[in-house]
Order: structure tokens, then sequence, then C-alpha cells
């Protein structure tokens, strides 16, 4: 029997106050969330599965310099890109990570090689480089991955011990890292992200993204999360398992478990930023403590919404 289908993204989580957007950038964010969304939920009607539909909404806002992740990577504190991405497939607990990885065009390409093609969850850097390389995945070169606005974000914080959150960076042009959710028509659950980390990171920081159960989950009996903001706080919170597991043992809604993890524990212990969801039926919540997080739904009772201000 088919089931109700949905996509949720996000594009990243912040300080991002009403009117701190001119119209045309506001209008760029709104037309790439929503090209992205398109072309996930384009897929879930034609049936294919729900962690086909993550891979490529997350593509898309790889491929988009406005987001930070792919080809919008942030720099690091030594100019590097150094890129973390992560996939969870809900009907069986598959699973698939990569992070500190340089010059790989799609990092969400090479998570979800991880998680089909070898016998691991998470590789990292160099060898995560090389398997991409046996698989001969897309590369790209340093100018790919150039932008005049990461570069000056980066110049401001550069020969400091500061590193920020994308969208908490003091310039114009801020953006962040994404991720999508889903449940196609069989009633099976994804979720994706994907990311360039934190402006200025040094000593190979690796954020909650490409993290199991932080920054990334997907059960198929319970629901599918992808997490975006400082990404120290919601590895301590292991934000996506937690929300899980209030679900599960304490059958707590969607909503209600997202309030009591992003609301209530996460300001505890400073942790901004938020995180999308969907049930296994197929209830969505998008739901941030920052100013603001660019995201969208879509499903097949007709909503459609992008937003980006609380
Ligand atoms: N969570 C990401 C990290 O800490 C950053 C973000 O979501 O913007 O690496």
């Amino acid at each position: 029997m088919e089931t109700n289908f949905a996509i949720a993204i996000h594009g990243g989580a912040g300080t991002i106050p009403k009117g701190s957007l001119d119209q045309k950038a506001e209008q760029a964010y709104t037309d790439a969330l929503q090209e992205a969304l398109n072309i996930g939920y384009d897929l879930l009607e034609k049936n294919y599965s729900a962690v086909e539909a993550v891979e490529a909404a997350v593509k898309a806002l790889e491929d988009c310099p406005l987001f930070n992740a792919g080809r919008g990577a942030v720099f690091t504190n030594t100019g590097t890109h150094e890129m973390d991405a992560c996939i969870m497939d809900g009907s069986n607990l598959a699973a698939g990570a990569v992070c500190g990885v340089s010059g790989i065009k799609n990092p969400i390409e090479l998570a979800k090689a991880v998680m089909l093609k070898s016998e691991h969850v998470l590789l990292s850097g160099k060898g995560a480089e090389d398997f991409a390389k046996l698989l001969q995945l897309p590369f790209e070169n340093d100018d790919y991955f150039y932008s005049a606005f990461r570069f000056e974000q980066w110049q401001e914080l550069k020969n400091s011990d500061v590193f920020l959150l994308d969208h908490s960076l003091p310039i114009a042009q801020k953006s962040g890292t994404v991720g999508a959710v889903a449940i196609d028509k069989n009633g099976n659950l994804a979720a994706a992200t994907s990311t360039g980390g934190m402006t200025n990171k040094k000593f190979g920081r690796i954020g909650d993204s490409p993290i199991i159960g932080a920054g990334t989950y997907a059960n198929n009996n319970v629901v599918a999360i992808s997490c975006t903001g400082h990404g120290e706080p919601f590895m301590k919170a292991v934000v996506a398992h937690d929300v899980a597991c209030l679900m599960q043992y304490k059958q707590m809604s969607l909503q209600a478990a997202c309030n009591e993890v992003i609301m209530n524990k996460l300001p505890k212990i400073n942790g901004e930023g938020g995180l999308i969801g969907i049930d296994n039926f197929g209830n969505i919540a998008l739901c941030f403590n920052s100013e603001g997080m660019y995201r969208g739904l879509k499903n097949n009772q007709g909503q459609n919404e992008v937003a980006i201000y609380r």
C-alpha cells in the first residue's frame, strides 16, 4: 500500500535577522531551496526511494555556491576546504559518511558510496579521497570551491582563534550546511547532511553532520532527522538520536520531541541551530532556536513551503 510521501530540506541555521538579506539575495536562496525540493519531490513521485531523493536534493544544494556544502564550502584556518557528509537509510539502518575531505565535487555521493560499496560507516580525509578516486567520482580543483564572499568571511577571522557558524558571520551573503529528510511511497525514511563545517576551523575539526545520531539519523520505525547549527553542542547532546529516543521510548510526537531537544536542552549548553525531521506517518517538523533557518517542505497533500526567517 502506498503511503503519503514528503521531503523537507534545510540550507543551514544561524543569525539571519529579518531584513539582513536584500530582496535579490532572498530570492536567490528561495529559488535554490525550491529547486532542490522539486528535484527530491519529483523522484519520490516517480517512486524512487527516500535515499535517492535526499541524495539528489542535497546534491543540488552542494552544487549551489550559496550554501556551505560542496561548491560553497567555507574556508578552513589554512585556506582549504574540508567537507563532511552523511546519509542514512531508515529501512535497514545502513549509513555512510565522510569527514575532512577535499576536492570531492559531491561529498554526499561519496557518503552514499561508503554506505553501499564499503563495509564501513565513516571514512576520513585522504583515505576517503582515495576511495572516491577508486570509484571515479568527480573531483574539482580549488577554483571551483573559491568564491569571493567566502574568502572575505575567512579574511575577517583568519588570524584569530574564532571559528564561526556560517550564518553567524558578520558580513552579508551568509549561508549554511545543507540537509534533506524524506519518506517515500513505500514508507521508507532517509536523511542526508552535507557541510563545509565552520569558517576558520582548524586542527582537522569535524562537526556533528557526519556523525550518526548527532547530526544525521534515520530509522523507519520512528523518524529521519538532519541537523544544522554549532556542531559541538549538537554532538554532546546527540541531537538526532535523542529526538528519535524521545519519540520511541516516551511516545512523544515529532514536534514535541524536537521542541524538547532544540528549544529546551540545547540552549542550556549554548547550542544554537535547528533540525528538519519527518516521522513514519509523514509528519514534518522544521525546528530551530536560532534567528533563522533556510528551510522548505513539499508533500503529496499539497503543501509546498520555503522560508528563511522565524
Ligand atoms: N553543524 C555544522 C558543523 O558544526 C555547521 C552548520 O550546520 O552550519 O560542522
